[in-house]
């Protein structure tokens, strides 16, 4: 047998599925090397001791072996189980979404240290705030900031001119708002009331222990929420699967907030 190299890295997994009789590919984002496809040998059977370390959202100590295709997973210890987050099925489905927003935002391999920050302070945040939804709404726009992918909530998108305080236009298209002169009549512009825009730079520039404060009503949640998942959908040109799932699942829970 060819001897292996072997290494070891913190991470966090993002997703897993299975693979033959017995294994499982799991995708985890690490602090130094970004995104990485893993394999764990023999974890479906009911010896194995890593399955329970491995599963979405666990930050976990991964010991590894470099291999010709995925690299092997030969231990892994759990560092932070999120547990509160796996015991209420509404923060479970945010953990989700988060996991799952990262992974479409990414590249295989491409080191991003803020991004591991980003996605590990979000989890601990969403095991005890109060409201879920705007903490996913800093967590996307964190995201897409870190990302490169922020729409341009400043200057209108043709002109160049400085937003003024007025009913504006944000087009998907344009990634970003357009002044009245630019937007009115124009296809794929939609009206954006200026509240809506007000909380968009506010998440965008503030910390989450400022915003966390913020009170918004379920109308100005939905339009802010509303923006950032059209924006999110044109930009990966396709949909994701957790926020139909939240969609689901939320309102239900919620019924007399409006
Ligand atoms: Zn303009």
């Amino acid at each position: 047998m060819r001897r292996q190299r072997s290494y070891s890295t913190r991470a966090i997994v993002l997703k897993s599925r299975e693979q033959g009789e017995a294994d499982k590919v799991i995708t985890v984002f690490t602090p130094q090397l970004g995104k990485r496809v893993l394999v764990a040998r023999g974890v479906r059977k009911s010896a194995s001791r890593k399955a329970g370390h491995l599963e979405p959202f666990t930050h976990v100590a991964l010991y590894l072996a470099k291999a010709r295709g995925w690299d092997i997973i030969t231990q892994a210890e759990t560092v932070t189980s999120f547990r509160p987050l796996r015991q209420d099925l509404d923060r479970m489905a945010y953990a989700f979404y988060f996991c799952e927003l990262l992974d479409a935002f990414t590249q295989e391999e491409d080191s991003h240290p803020d991004l591991f920050s980003l996605l590990f302070s979000a989890l601990e945040y969403l095991q005890t705030t109060d409201d879920l939804a705007l903490t996913a709404r800093w967590f996307e726009l964190s995201l897409l900031r870190l990302s490169g992918y922020l729409p341009q909530f400043y200057q209108c998108v043709e002109c160049g001119e400085a937003l003024q305080p007025v009913s504006n236009y944000f087009s998907l298209e344009h990634g970003g708002v357009l002044c009245p002169a630019h937007g009115e009549g124009r296809k794929g512009a939609e009206p954006l009331a200026v509240g809506t825009l007000k909380v968009l730079r506010y998440l965008q520039i503030q910390s989450y222990s400022q915003i966390s404060n913020l009170r918004l009503s379920p109308a100005r949640m939905r339009q802010v929420q509303g923006v950032l998942a059209e924006h999110i959908r044109y930009v990966l040109e396709r949909r994701l699967k957790s926020p139909y799932f939240i969609a689901r699942l939320v309102p239900t829970r919620s019924k007399g907030n409006g």
